[in-house]
């Protein structure tokens, strides 16, 4: 197989809708790139290693049977293989990251110099608790911000994810119906809930009951009344909700599912809304997650972990899971385990994590909320808002908004492809987004409306940066409008052309092997998109 200096075959642009194929595949400083296996061979080393002979132990007795096959590269060769990979990546430090739900903010450098300070990267879950009091108090401190700011009597640290979250929240429902010795067997979920909510809630073994949604797009308090009844183990709300939309109602649905017995579950992922604006304990909340990688910043995704910890009410935190970092009198922590849990957390469900939790989240977020103040906290959340509401306000002319006359938006701005020329979709404007530079928004989610396009800017934007990004999706969306046919085809100056997404999906190449030059046989460029 002949390969050019960046390892790029013809057929690698296959199905691009432009060919312009260069002599390398490259567009300017866009550089293609194979994998590894493709560039690098077993038989070459970037390494001198004494010659390794097959059958003849190496290290005390361990020898290998049989040659390992890696890619053999020099230093540089890997080097260049990997960065040109990563500039491949779209990510938040190259533009706006315009993502529904997931919350793609900057993340303040200052909080990634915490996390790496040695005292706190460097040390051993398994090391005397004695030597790593200041991580304990970290971990305490950040448990108290998070109770104070959101009213609550109680945290769970430990969980390492929003879904992860959930479970937790739903485990100490679970529990907490068996210490009354009850058998409730339902959670009612809102249509407009996040879709993690109704997977973690048959997870944990209950009956998902759908709760439907108004015109307006909020949860329909009559409906969730009528349905309430001793079988009802609760309720689990988006709040604000996946049409990023403030749940109005949420104090009288809580009142409403208290009286009927039941335990209220918020999913608290979008807290960077309301953050020092509310707090849900004041709402009858009784079990929430935060995403410390939303609200608190810290890179997930790609980027790193995320972190879930479960605000308590008084009802529920005797459930929540251990361990967890208890302040004594004397002003020293400790963690509260299996051996220590009878005494002091004796109804406790469990355990969800072999340790305390995400300690790189909890310095980062940390610092972060040390470095807004209580003050600043709230200021993220009015940005927030009102980068989203600038949003909304300033498309809802080019793509409906179904919601737009429900009032204010919170965090994130929803549209749908209701008015598009016919055969012209949201998947079109979210190709069409990309060769104007920008990483697609989130697409046909939430599942209430159709083809639906969610727009998250984040408190971290700039109005110029907003315009910049509003402008790009208003010639996109107008081209959508006016039937170009070039968009049907976008995008055109990414790496890739648009792939087949039913293959990608129905038939996805999930395994490496020499490409065959027999046709019919799946393109790399269709590897790469599936
Ligand atoms: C992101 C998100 C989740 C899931 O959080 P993970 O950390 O990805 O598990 C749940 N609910 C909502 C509303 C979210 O935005």
């Amino acid at each position: 197989m002949a390969l050019n200096q960046s390892g790029w075959r013809p057929e690698m642009n296959a199905g691009g809708a432009d060919d312009t194929a260069t002599f390398t595949g490259n567009r300017a400083l866009m550089l293609e790139e194979p994998l590894i296996f493709e560039i690098g061979s077993a038989d070459t080393t970037g390494v001198d290693f004494d010659s390794v002979v097959i059958g003849r132990p190496q290290v005390g007795n361990l020898y290998r049977d049989a040659p390992i096959g890696l890619p053999g590269l020099s230093e540089g060769e890997a080097i260049r293989h990997y960065t040109r990979l990563s500039r491949q990546n779209y990510a938040i430090d190259l533009g706006l990251f315009p993502l529904g739900s997931c919350t793609m903010k900057h993340n303040p450098r200052l909080n990634e110099k915490v996390a790496r300070m040695p005292g706190f990267a460097d040390i051993h879950p398994l090391q005397p608790q004695e030597t790593v009091q200041g991580a304990l108090a970290v971990i305490n401190e950040l448990a108290v911000w998070l109770i104070k700011l959101t009213g609550m009597h109680g945290v769970a640290m430990t969980p390492k994810a929003g879904a992860h979250g959930e479970l937790c929240g739903v485990l100490c429902i679970k529990a907490a119906l068996k210490a009354r010795g009850e058998d409730r067997r339902v959670l009612l979920v809102p249509e407009s809930a996040h879709g993690t909510n109704p997977a973690t809630a048959a997870f944990a073994g209950f009956t998902v009951e759908n709760i439907p949604a108004t015109p307006e797009g909020r949860v329909d308090l009559a409906a969730l009344r009528g349905r309430l009844g001793p079988d009802v183990a609760g309720v689990m709300i988006t709040n604000p909700n996946t049409c990023g939309l403030f749940e109005r109602d949420m104090k009288a649905i809580s009142d409403a599912v208290h009286a009927a017995g039941g335990y209220v579950y918020c999913d608290g992922a979008n807290f960077n809304a309301i953050v020092g604006k509310v707090r849900p304990g004041d709402l009858g909340v009784d079990a929430m997650h935060i995403n410390l990688h939303k609200t608190f910043s810290t890179p997930h995704g790609g980027g790193g972990p995320g972190s879930g910890p479960v605000v308590l009410s008084e009802a529920l935190a005797p459930y929540g899971p251990i361990p967890y970092s208890a302040r004594y009198a004397d002003g020293s922590f400790k963690l509260v385990e299996e051996e220590s849990a009878g005494e002091e957390h004796p109804d406790t469900f469990g355990r969800m994590t072999a340790f305390h939790g995400q300690m790189g989240m909890f310095t980062r977020a940390l610092a972060y909320i040390l470095s807004h103040g209580a003050d600043g906290l709230k200021q993220v959340a009015e940005d927030a808002v009102l980068n989203a509401n600038y949003i909304l306000r300033s498309l809802e002319d080019v793509l409906d908004a179904p919601f737009g006359g429900s009032g204010p938006c919170m965090h994130e701005a929803l549209f749908t492809d209701d008015g598009l020329a016919e055969g012209f979709s949201t998947l079109d404007i979210a190709k069409g987004i990309i060769d104007e530079g920008y990483h697609p928004m989130t697409v046909y989610f939430p599942l209430v409306v159709h083809g639906a396009m969610l727009i998250e800017p984040t408190e971290t934007e700039s109005k110029a940066v907003l315009d910049q990004f509003i402008g790009a999706l208003r010639s996109v969306a107008l081209r959508a409008k006016n039937g170009d046919p070039a968009l049907k085809s976008a995008p055109h100056f990414a790496p890739r052309a648009r792939l087949d997404e039913t293959l990608a999906a129905r038939k996805p190449v999930l395994t490496w092997s020499e490409p065959a030059v027999a046709p019919g046989t799946p393109s790399l460029s269709e590897i790469g998109g599936s």
